[in-house]
């Protein structure tokens, strides 16, 4: 049966419980597949590029996959580390196109990291748009160019904060039927 898994990843407690269950809740509703929570919590382990400071979010990808259940189910990881794929210098979040893994994490998406007081409603909110956009790509859809489309690709929080928690019509289409 196809449904959405979330998990933890890295050190546990190190990603908010609260959060973890808001977005089983969000996913559930805007993309309408069972969702629910995993209580396997997925190492950081071998994703560290101690030169760069970063984890590489391809590889926590591949621990996720650790854990495929079923088939036809989406894996949602959640992290809380600073992502990134080669060459670019950060990501907020990557997927596999059409395949079974996405991860997020809440590093970048937090004010805190721009030098500005926490905001816990505004992170979940934008957590809420990047695990719902991660999804959408292992469900084939790519980027949209309708800024307001979760599926918009966002280069800056700012371009998050733009745009809505919900696919526009034609992404809608490619989704599992309501
Ligand atoms: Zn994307
Ligand atoms: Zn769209």
């Amino acid at each position: 049966m196809t449904e959405i898994i979330l998990f933890s990843i890295g050190e546990l407690g190190e990603v908010e419980t609260a959060l973890v269950e808001l977005l089983a809740l969000s996913l559930s509703e805007h993309v309408n597949l069972r969702s629910r929570v995993s209580d396997v919590v997925v190492p950081l382990e071998g994703a560290y590029d101690a030169a760069r400071r970063q984890y590489y979010s391809t590889k926590l990808l591949e621990r996720l996959l650790d854990h495929r259940a079923g088939d036809g189910a989406k894996l949602l990881g959640i992290a809380g580390v600073d992502l990134y794929i080669p060459p670019l210098s950060f990501v907020f979040g990557e997927a596999q196109l059409g395949g079974a893994a996405a991860v997020i994490s809440t590093h970048r998406l937090d004010q805190r990291f721009y030098g500005l007081e926490r905001d816990v409603e505004l992170l979940y909110n934008r957590c809420e748009k990047e695990a719902i956009h991660e999804i959408g790509h292992c469900f084939g859809l790519v980027h949209c160019r309708d800024y307001r489309c979760v599926m918009y690709l966002s280069y800056a929080v700012e371009d998050i904060d733009l745009k809505s928690v919900v696919f526009c019509p034609a992404c809608r289409e490619s989704l599992p039927p309501r």
